[in-house]
């Protein structure tokens, strides 16, 4: 890692040197995808998405209520309007029938066309795919795939990022894949939208650089990043991705008498963003993380507040979610990393069995 930063200095190319266009090759065969871009963060590689498409005032865009603010901060940006739905119990993901349900509202309400849905693969699991997609197909939705804690997910050996007509990642440093700073990358196999892409994350440039045909952002990955990133993904492809797993195993298996564990379906594999418990009540939860505390183990709610209930979207139409907004008030997440030990999870499950006694 500190050749690899080192180098990437002594290149004197800070903005897209070599390790940048690598990276992306690199990224683009992981995910199994024809185009990678890489941006300065996730939140603008939805945007940057968002723009390819055209999305503006007018146009609804679904989004789940239990996710990241991001997921739907990028859609007023762009002066559309985002409509939250609500999310499956067991996989904190997108519901595809409250889905279809908000599409019907919003056509029967005539105000709003319905253009894309942002679908999250929340805590690393990747959202049901074939479902969405079914939904979309019939109402002729674009899928946005926020997979910025999705990163290394898959569904039947089919890795996350590619399931959207446009996916999105994050290289936040708490994210499955994270560098040493901000970052992101967008991926899709339509030529034409990474065409867009690659000017809108430039200025709009046109033919070169001091030929701006669109307005634009500045949303670079710095070549340290990606020099990083470098270092990262191999490490993530060879050894981490395995290794959250079998930690998130281990918790499975001593949890699951004794909380609600995370339910991964058949043939879905997490990269584990998160690994997150739901307790009774507010009351169980909130009494659980005040005894962690006390025992020196970190915990967090990963979220406590819905999308349709935050401030900034009160001027949003409001659909009650109530499978989101319960989960807001349940929902625990534990340490978890790719170096967790065994006898760390020991400790951990002890102390949330001596709590819940
Ligand atoms: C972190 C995150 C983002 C935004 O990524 P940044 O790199 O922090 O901008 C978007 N969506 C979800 C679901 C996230 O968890």
């Amino acid at each position: 890692m500190d050749k690899a930063i080192l180098d990437a200095v002594a290149s004197g190319a800070y903005i897209m040197g070599k390790p940048v266009k690598e990276l992306e090759a690199q990224l683009a065969e992981y995910v199994g995808v024809k185009h990678c871009l890489s941006c300065a963060n996730g939140t603008d590689a939805l945007t940057l998405a968002l723009k390819a498409w055209s999305i503006g005032p007018g146009d609804a865009v679904f989004v789940p209520d239990f996710t990241f603010f991001s997921s739907a901060e990028v859609v007023p940006l762009e002066g559309a309007t985002p409509v939250f739905v609500d999310v499956c119990e067991e996989t904190f993901n997108i519901d595809a029938a409250d889905l279809q349900r908000a599409v019907e509202q919003v056509l029967a309400e005539g105000r709003l066309c319905p253009k894309v849905v942002v679908a999250v693969d929340l805590f690393g699991l990747p959202a049901d795919y074939e479902a969405i997609r079914q939904v979309a197909d019939k109402y002729g939705l674009l899928i946005l795939e926020d997979g910025a804690q999705g990163f290394g997910g898959s569904i039947d050996g089919k890795r996350a990022c590619s399931f959207g007509d446009i996916a999105t990642t994050s290289f936040f440093p708490a994210k499955p894949v994270g560098c040493y700073g901000d970052g992101g990358a967008v991926f899709t196999d339509n030529d034409e939208w990474a065409a867009l892409i690659e000017s809108y994350r430039v200025h709009g440039k046109g033919t070169f650089k001091y030929d701006n045909v669109r307005i634009g952002m500045n949303s670079r990955l710095d070549t340290v990043q990606a020099a990083v990133l470098q270092v990262k993904l191999k490490a993530f492809a060879e050894y981490e991705l395995d290794a959250v797993n079998a930690a998130a195993g281990k918790y499975t298996e001593l949890l699951k008498d004794v909380v609600d564990t995370p339910v991964i379906p058949q043939g879905f594999r997490s990269s584990w963003a998160q690994y997150t418990i739901r307790l009774k009540d507010t009351a169980q939860r909130d009494a659980l993380q005040t005894s962690l505390k006390a025992a020196g183990i970190p915990s967090m709610v990963y979220y406590p507040k819905p999308m349709h209930l935050q401030t900034a979207f009160r001027a949003e139409p409001r659909n009650l979610c109530p499978v989101a907004t319960s989960l807001c008030g349940r929902v625990l997440s534990l340490p978890m990393h790719p170096y967790i030990t065994d006898e760390v999870i020991n400790t951990v499950c002890n102390a949330i069995k001596a709590a819940l006694k």
